[in-house]
């Protein structure tokens, strides 16, 4: 029987044991049909308090391993994923909404990056230096934290996870980790997964439950030596002030609004391709995707064509069956914020080119889904303008010149990402040095690479994910000064 016929029950996973169901029992709703595909455990202080704790007891021997041995331990894990894609991918659909595809894309790239830290294992370095004084050098030691709380939201919840456990685990740190509150199912699978590949009892924990308890106990708990948190820039401002009390360290990957600039010298079929893609996948839910479309107005109008022709031909559906493109929003609350959103922004100007309401199907009204709509050139400080769209609908604008375009680009409170289309490397190195936000592309989109470091600035957040850059965000530096000769 597929995930998507069942209800899986599970409790935290603490200390190695998958725990039973308990009271109090969060549902868990399919938000293609609203049925019931899960229940769990709904942790509150007890519950994180009872993880943190495994993690801090395992924390000793987990640091004291050496690098490369949890290098191939979290490999071995990664490994396991994999293993268990075509397991986990139904469950994920069932919980998250997405495609069946997308489901499988995303927890291969969950492996993926835990891998990539795997690999990185035996490249972690401190530094010496020679000569600070006669007879007197230095040490830059790195080490781990201590006990990191992981709390990812809902729109990616194994990726996001993979972020921080690959470069934490790896740096000898142990992880509680806890979910959004409606997709804690297939994490809660992937712990024990990982740990019956080997990770050690207390390395890896996860407890489901809401924000205002859950997620606050953990990050307020005196155990916990760092926070790497996903979400929204409310939530991340509020885990600022809450972390503030204890000086917990803090990575902040928050919201977005990435722009999209199309100059006229630019490969149109393959940013219009990119445009759509980039907005569609997930259901526009990513926090890095194509949010605003800047074009230029020789090739303006050849460019909405063909974008509005892409998201008429997407197929809307439920995740779990075959073919579909474009999923239901992930909750009710997602589907309001949207209508809401647009109702505020069309009440101020713009035109609706495509979509624009709910899919007239009636198989398909018991979900949270929209239509893909293209709205061209709302006013510049509509709220599609300067808040996050956070679903499957893109607005487009004119620009007169790269100049203009870098302006509305930049006028946004966020700086996550960007990409710029054109031929001209002139250009293109102009707009990458201007751009305000942490990742910019030239003639591609959204596609993040294990390789390179990742976050964003202003209201994105800041601290990086990705990269070796991202243990520095899981390791101290600490300095050490050894007088080797008596020189005085
Ligand atoms: P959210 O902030 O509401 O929730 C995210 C997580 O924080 C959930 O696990 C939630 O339970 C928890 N949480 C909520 N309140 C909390 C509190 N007071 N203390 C501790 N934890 C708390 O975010 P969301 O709306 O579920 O997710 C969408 C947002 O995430 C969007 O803004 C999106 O852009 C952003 N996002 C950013 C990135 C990035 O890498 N920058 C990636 C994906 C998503």
């Amino acid at each position: 029987m597929s995930a998507t016929e069942t209800t899986v029950e599970l409790g935290a996973f603490i200390a190695g044991s998958a725990e039973p169901l308990s009271d109090p029992v969060q549902e868990i709703r399919d938000p293609a049909t609203q049925r019931v595909v899960g229940r769990v455990t709904a942790s509150a202080a007890e519950d994180i308090d009872r993880a943190v704790r495994a993690a801090h007891d395992a924390f000793a021997g987990w640091s004291a391993r050496g690098v490369a041995e949890r290098g191939e331990m979290v490999g071995r894990a990664a490994h396991a994923i994999r293993a268990a894609v075509d397991e986990l991918a139904p469950l994920l659909t069932a919980e998250q909404g997405k495609p069946l595809r997308e489901a499988q894309i995303e927890l291969n790239k969950a492996a993926e990056t835990l891998e990539h830290y795997a690999g990185l294992a035996k490249e972690l370095r401190g530094a010496f230096v020679f000569g600070l004084d006669p007879g007197v050098s230095g040490q830059v030691l790195r080490r781990p934290l201590g006990v990191v709380g992981a709390i990812v939201p809902w729109n990616f919840p194994t990726t996001l996870l993979a972020n921080k456990l690959g470069p934490a685990l790896v740096a000898g740190n142990t992880v509680v980790a806890k979910p959004a509150d409606t997709t804690p199912l297939t994490t809660l699978r992937l712990a024990a997964i990982m740990h019956d590949a080997g990770l050690p009892a207390g390395v890896f924990n996860v407890t489901a439950g809401r924000g205002a308890d859950a997620g606050e106990a953990l990050v307020t708990h005196p155990l916990v030596r760092k926070v790497g948190f996903t979400g929204s820039t409310p939530t991340g401002r509020r885990i600022m002030a809450l972390a503030a009390a204890d000086n917990k360290r803090l990575t902040l990957e928050l919201g977005g609004s990435d722009p999209m600039i199309v100059l006229e010298d630019a490969d149109l079929d393959r940013a219009a391709s990119a445009a759509s893609m980039g907005r569609f996948f997930n259901c526009g839910q990513a926090c890095l995707a194509v949010k605003r479309l800047y074009l230029a107005e020789s090739v303006a109008d050849e460019v909405i064509e063909a974008v509005v022709q892409k998201a008429r031909r997407l197929t809307v559906g439920r995740g779990a069956e075959p073919g579909v493109q474009l999923g239901p929003l992930h909750s009710e609350r997602q589907r309001d914020a949207l209508e809401d959103q647009l109702r505020r922004t069309l009440e101020r100007g713009g035109e609706v080119l495509t979509g624009g309401g709910r899919p007239d199907n009636s198989e398909l009204s018991d979900g949270w889904f929209h239509e893909p709509t293209i709205v061209l050139e709302p006013p510049q400080d509509s709220p599609m303008a300067s808040e996050e769209v956070f679903g499957p609908a893109l607005p487009i604008w004119r620009v007169r010149d790269l100049d203009q375009a870098i302006d509305y680009a930049n006028a946004s409170p966020f700086g996550l990402g960007s990409s710029v289309w054109t031929s001209r490397l002139d250009a293109a190195a102009d707009a990458a040095e201007r751009l305000d936000c942490g990742y910019t592309w030239i003639n591609s989109a959204t596609k993040v690479y294990d390789e390179l470091p990742f976050g964003g600035v202003k209201a994105s957040g800041f601290g990086k994910e990705h990269g070796s850059e991202a243990f520095d965000y899981y390791t101290d530096q600490k300095a050490v000064v050894v007088r080797t000769a008596r020189r005085d």
